[in-house]
């Protein structure tokens, strides 16, 4: 495993060496983190901007620089014919991106990006959900079909 980022972020204001993320914000390209930080011993507040790589490993061991428009590609198949615009895709894009960088990992498998995709779509459109899960997760039979259905189901509340 590798450290996204390693750093040593020192307070601006009092070169306090330990500062406190208040609030984390990843740009439109998906390719820069905007942290909100504040230092714990003056207080005082202010904003980094990292630079990270997020990168997928294949399961032909090839790498390739994490990309949204990927994950978006991938379920909109699941999509068809779904109540579901571009938005709601482009902010499932942004929830799995956001879920992996969370991780404060350099690189993940392909197989974490699809488990990633899992939750965004299935708060979006059920029926997306179970497609793109029968593929992802290989189901083989009406049993694996009914498994997700009840756990679906224990998921109403
Ligand atoms: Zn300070």
């Amino acid at each position: 495993m590798v450290q996204a980022i390693v750093e040593t972020m020192h307070c601006p204001f009092c070169q306090n060496p330990d500062t406190k993320v208040i609030d984390t914000r990843i740009s439109e390209d998906g390719h820069s983190i905007r942290r909100r930080r504040e230092c714990p011993k003056c207080a005082k507040r202010f904003t980094t901007v990292e630079t990270t790589m997020l990168l997928v490993v294949k399961r032909s061991g090839n790498v390739e620089q994490f990309d949204r428009n990927k994950v978006i590609s991938g379920v909109r198949k699941a999509c068809q014919g779904r109540p579901i615009n571009e938005d709601d895709l482009k902010t499932l894009g942004q929830r799995v991106e956001e879920d992996l960088r969370s991780r404060g990992l350099a690189q993940v498998k392909s197989d974490e990006v699809g488990k990633a995709i899992l939750k965004p779509l299935r708060d979006l459109d059920v029926v997306a959900y179970m497609r793109f899960a029968s593929v992802y997760q290989n189901f083989e039979n009406l049993e694996d079909f009914q498994h997700a259905i009840d756990e679906l189901k224990g998921d109403v509340k």
